[in-house]
């Protein structure tokens, strides 16, 4: 009950009525404040959106207005596709295309930047928060490197779909406000349409954001960036005299997190360069991701990934490949002199595989349904796994089925009731008895860290296939689908069921 003569209460009931009102920007009122441009022009290039031919609506996002603060009946606004094809300016946008390189599949590209991604700006939400507003495929910008700028229906219903999806997961990732089809032609492989997907993240930058300075040794260009990131995304370390130190520990221990999350739902990024790797620890640049259907530790997600250098189980290893690069890049933020340096960054890098194995030990229990921590449990969740492989069996599917196993009546699920499995499942029937676990609550706990529904190639696949004709319903049903990813949805329950055979032969390469 509200106490009308309490202060505290008061101030409360303002603010929320005061948040309530600002809540409802309009599309033409939002809070845009172009910090990242202020940074000056060694940092991007201005650009201008390309006009696309009729540009529509395919989905919109509802769950990522608030995260710019607007109101949700703007998504009828008669120019909401102008403005998030790039048609139209957005007012109070800037566009820019972000500078940068990167190592890609381990070799050094001098330069790169957002060949077809632009930048609006940042706009200050109602909790005072800045997110970046960036439309991708909306045209040429002076780092297309020859290419069009574009992106097709296909890529983008991908990039769309799979960031909200990983975000319902749990896992840190860029989001994405809408998506607009064009009848423009793509000239990819094949022709094609394109498409313009608006994407939101608190910050774009990117390991190779510092890459870029640190080889064209423009070294007095490192701080105002790295202070960017630590402003918007690190503002207890702001007043700290070893700030960099500190961020670069951070973004150690997120990167790994971010990994072992990936790891544990079966995630395959596809091109881990560090020009796609996030400053701030976010899952970005959705190009030829997979999910595992059934395990396989070796599995390439990317058909043009002929080393497998981005493998599910190189993943890891390569996270911390890149790390290695950001701190390189960022060495002259560290110490005035070099060893030491070198020094500070080689003990940052430490910390990352026991904070990879800490992460991954912690969400692989919690998959097993396990409360307490056991030397063993290491390898019974390897044991699993192989498992898995060995029987080709669903990543996904089998870790669900199995909160379904009671350790009273030793009932199997029937997906994982094979003869080969027997002395396993006695290890991990003991194992639950030793903590005493009750299976009703186990189950609870299980379907929490094991979800039913993940965006499977296949689904994607139907999806573009029914885009492709202009039919976007199935578009949003997946997005709908994917919000609850870990509840049981039984009006859409086949999409939690295994893959069809077909879904072998789809092949994903970095053609987008
Ligand atoms: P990605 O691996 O997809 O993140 O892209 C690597 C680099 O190529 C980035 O600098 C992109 O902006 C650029 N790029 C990819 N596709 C295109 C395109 N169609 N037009 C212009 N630049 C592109
Ligand atoms: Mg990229």
């Amino acid at each position: 009950m509200l106490n009308d003569d309490n202060p505290h209460q008061r101030k409360r009931l303002f603010i929320s009525l005061f948040f309530c009102m600002i809540d409802n920007m309009k599309l033409n009122q939002l809070n845009f404040d172009h910090q990242f441009a202020a940074l000056g022009e060694q940092y991007f290039s201005f650009v201008s959106p390309s006009q696309c031919e009729q540009p529509h609506i395919v989905s919109v996002n509802p769950s990522a207005c608030n995260l710019i603060g607007l109101d949700i009946s703007e998504l009828d606004h008669p120019e909401f596709a102008h403005y998030f094809s790039g048609n139209s300016p957005l007012p109070g946008a800037k566009p820019l295309a972000m500078l940068y390189c990167g190592h890609q599949f381990g070799h050094l590209v001098s330069q790169l930047g957002d060949g077809r991604a632009m930048m609006l700006g940042q706009v200050r939400n109602q909790n005072e928060e800045l997110f970046d507003i960036q439309l991708k495929g909306a045209g040429p910008t002076p780092y297309s490197r020859n290419a069009d700028g574009r992106a097709v229906l296909r890529s983008s219903i991908r990039e769309y779909l799979c960031s909200e999806a990983m975000h319902h997961l749990g896992i840190p990732t860029t989001r994405a406000l809408c998506l607009i089809g064009c009848s423009d032609e793509i000239y990819r492989e094949q022709i094609e349409t394109g498409a313009i997907v608006t994407r939101l993240a608190q910050s774009h930058i990117r390991f190779g954001s510092f890459e870029v300075f640190f080889y064209r040794e423009q070294f007095d260009l490192l701080p105002a960036l790295a202070d960017q990131v630590i402003a918007h995304s690190f503002p207890t370390l702001i007043n700290e005299p070893n700030k960099y130190e500190l961020w670069l520990q951070h973004i150690i221990q997120l990167t790994a997190k971010l990994i072992a999350k990936w790891q544990a739902v079966g995630f395959c990024h596809g091109v881990m360069n560090t020009d796609n790797m996030s400053a701030i620890g976010l899952t970005m640049d959705y190009g030829p991701f997979g999910f595992l259907d059934a395990f396989d530790p070796k599995h390439i997600c990317n058909h043009s990934d002929h080393q497998g250098r981005y493998a599910y189980n190189q993943q890891p290893e390569i996270g911390s490949w890149n790390l290695t690069c950001l701190a390189q890049a960022i060495l002259p933020l560290l110490h005035e002199e070099a060893e030491q340096a070198v020094d500070i960054a080689q003990n940052a890098l430490k910390d990352y595989w026991p904070a990879f194995n800490t992460e991954y030990q912690r969400l692989f229990r919690a998959k097993l349904g396990l409360i307490t921590k056991q030397e063993t449990d290491g390898k019974l969740v390897q044991d699993f796994l192989s498992f898995l492989h060995s029987g080709q069996l669903d990543y996904t599917y089998s870790f669900r089925q199995l909160g379904n196993y009671q350790t009273n009546g030793q009932q199997k699920p029937n997906y994982l009731n094979t003869p080969s499995l027997n002395k396993w499942f006695e290890r991990y029937q003991q194992r639950l008895v030793s903590e005493n676990s009750q299976d009703d609550q186990r189950k609870i706990r299980m379907d929490k860290a094991n979800p039913k529904y993940i965006l499977r190639n296949h689904l994607c696949e139907s999806a573009i296939k029914k885009a492709q004709q202009n039919d976007f319903t199935e578009v949003n049903t997946l997005l709908k689908l994917l919000t609850n990813p870990y509840d049981e949805q039984p009006e859409f329950d086949d999409y939690g069921q295994l893959p069809p055979e077909w879904a072998r032969d789809i092949s994903v390469s970095c053609s987008s």
